[in-house]
């Protein structure tokens, strides 16, 4: 069985594992990602038991970047990317170029050649996108400026991989046997440099337009099947091509698929169409990752592990440290990017592999890049959470005001009590928030996406940047003296989550849920709603309402149901039965 369905067997050994140690390490309150990484460990090939196959993982991890990179680039205009320019470029550069001599230092104590010491500091360099991406998302900071610098750097990381990896197999014949010049190596660098220049171009200019269109040919079509297919078809298939033709990464071909989407107005549907299978993409990228870990390295090698790691977490960490705090930013943004970057992840994975085939690295050297890059992704949480303890501690609250209002705009607590929360500031609760501010009632909204949330602000909303589902934006929206919640958002699960926690902070707060399916109903209830409304119910009363009341010529004679509804239930069955 396992041999005839490798893939099949693949994703449901992994899903499957990753899900009983993620719940396992929730209920242990660590994050699930060192769940999902030891899923990985034990779905690899060093430890007995079911073994998933170890080519098709990082290939399915490869969808878990394409989808996440394409999720951030639906958040990131070309205007986001240049105003961080100044700083990330610069960053990047030197961080990789302190990490791969703090590697090559490592090497020669090794007794390593120069160049596998540079290679092998190369492959200390790089952040994971996955890990860095998460970790941002978790703490709602893909959007705030703190957010936008390190993602802004990890593309140009991104981009001196790519260069890396190109260069990789010219520099390492030249070693070897002068098979190849170095008027050769800078052709293939101007040559590599051209055509991501060229790609990235072309998705400018002509993608801006046509990937929009696309789509928006696709949603009038009123399929929701095909608008998905789309969506997966054009981050996926862009993806490729930028690999495939371009010579330039994944990572990079599905940001910029997903960029070129920002300005459109479904950029929010597609975003939310591709979300699950993101998460299950990115959950495999930790299985596949903990699948290359060799337990027994921590054995055999700890003192070059525990170098190795120095050179991660703390002389990546020093670096970018002093970098963001020379370009003036504050104590806490600057501790926030080098954390962030503090982990190495897939370059890694991929350079150390093509260093092994080379002949440049060594299994050692290898073994030593995987176990720095497993156990500082299973350090990052811990490094967060350390984080946020030790600017908890150290912030005046005047510094934490001052921090919130510079970074996250008007994250302050609202001065307000008695009020009305919105959560979701789109089709239904734009309408919602001006009807209920022309009545004056005292309105808080809450909304997640930067360019909806600045709208709000324009407009004069009491306004707030973030997830509903986060206790924390709720307190900031003082959910514990509100009077009532107006969940508009449109996915009912996620409102069932909003629910139980407000209600946890407020028993007495009166909740309204928006939701289209039946089975979100219960789910919604269970969790303490108190009205749920069901948009396609809705539509259909308007216009038997439409119908039987205003638009004579239908001749309709329903009588008003006895909640004063006009044409429900039997009487509207009736009423739409075919006549012939
Ligand atoms: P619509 O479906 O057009 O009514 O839009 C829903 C709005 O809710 C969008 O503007 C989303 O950005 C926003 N939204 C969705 N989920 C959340 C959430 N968990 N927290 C805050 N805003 C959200």
């Amino acid at each position: 069985m396992e041999h005839s369905t490798p893939l099949i067997t693949t994703i449901v050994g992994g899903l499957a594992l990753a899900y009983l140690l993620g719940m396992l390490a929730q209920r242990l309150k660590i994050s699930p990602l060192v769940g999902y990484l030891a899923a990985g460990v034990l779905a690899g090939p060093f430890t007995p038991g079911f073994v998933a196959d170890t080519t098709l993982a990082p290939e399915l991890a490869e969808i878990g970047v394409i989808l996440l990179m394409f999720g951030v680039g639906l958040h990131f205009s070309l205007k986001d990317l240049l105003a961080v320019k100044a700083i990330a470029i610069p960053g990047a550069i030197a961080q990789i170029a302190v990490a791969t001599l703090l590697g090559l230092g490592l090497s020669m104590l090794f007794g390593w050649s120069v160049f596998t010491g540079i290679v092998f500091g190369l492959c200390l360099s790089t952040a994971s996108t996955v890990v860095l991406l998460r970790a941002l998302e978790e703490r709602q900071l893909i959007e705030s400026q703190r957010g936008q610098i390190a993602i802004g750097w990890l593309i140009v990381e991104d981009l001196a991989m790519v260069l890396a990896l190109v260069l990789l197999p010219a520099a390492a014949g030249i070693m070897d046997s002068n098979e190849a010049s170095f008027g050769e190596l800078a052709m293939s660098l101007g040559w590599t440099i051209g055509k991501v220049v060229a790609f990235i171009v072309i998705m400018i200019v002509i993608g801006r337009k046509v990937i929009p269109w696309i789509l928006s040919r696709t949603a009038s079509t009123g399929s929701r099947e095909l608008f998905t297919l789309a969506v997966l078809a054009l981050a996926l298939g862009i993806a490729y091509a930028a690999v495939a033709i371009f010579d330039a990464s994944f990572a990079l071909g599905a940001f910029f698929a997903g960029m070129v989407l920002n300005e459109s107005e479904l950029s929010h549907r597609a975003a939310q169409d591709t979300l699950p299978l993101r998460d299950a993409f990115a959950v495999l990228f930790f299985v596949s990752v903990g699948m290359l870990f060799d337990p027994v390295v921590l054995l055999e090698q700890p003192l070059g592990i525990l170098a190795v790691l120095g050179i991660i977490i703390i002389g990546k960490s020093a670096a970018a440290l002093v970098l963001v705090r020379l370009f003036g930013h504050s104590r806490r943004t600057a501790l926030t990017i080098s954390v962030s970057l503090a982990q190495i992840g897939e370059f890694a994975f991929i350079l150390a592999g093509m260093g092994l085939a080379l002949g440049v690295m060594d299994k050692d050297a290898q073994n030593l890049v995987l176990a720095g890059a497993i156990v500082s992704i299973m350090l990052n949480p811990v490094l967060f959470s350390l984080l946020d303890k030790y600017l908890e501690k150290t912030e005046t609250i005047e510094e934490q005001l001052l921090e919130e209002t510079l970074e996250e705009e008007t994250q302050i607590p609202v001065d307000i009590c008695g009020h009305a929360v919105i959560v979701g500031y789109g089709r239904v609760g734009g309408m919602l928030a001006d009807k209920l501010r022309r009545r004056e009632i005292p309105l808080v909204v809450i909304e997640d996406t930067r360019a909806r949330f600045e709208e709000l602000a324009e407009n004069g909303f009491c306004a707030i940047l973030g997830n509903g589902a986060s206790k924390d934006i709720l307190s900031l929206a003082r959910i514990e003296c509100a009077k009532s919640l107006l969940l508009t958002i449109p996915n009912g699960y996620e409102a069932g989550e909003i629910v139980a926690t407000a209600k946890e902070l407020n028993p007495d707060i009166t909740v309204v849920v928006r939701a289209h399916y039946d089975d979100e109903v219960s789910f919604i209830k269970e969790r303490g709603a108190d009205h749920i409304i069901i948009g396609e119910h809705e539509i259909a009363k308007s216009i038997t309402t439409l119908m039987c009341n205003d638009v004579a010529e239908f001749g309709c004679t329903i009588p008003e149901d006895n909640d004063g509804n006009n044409g429900e239930g039997k009487n509207l069955d009736e009423y739409l039965k075919p006549s012939h």
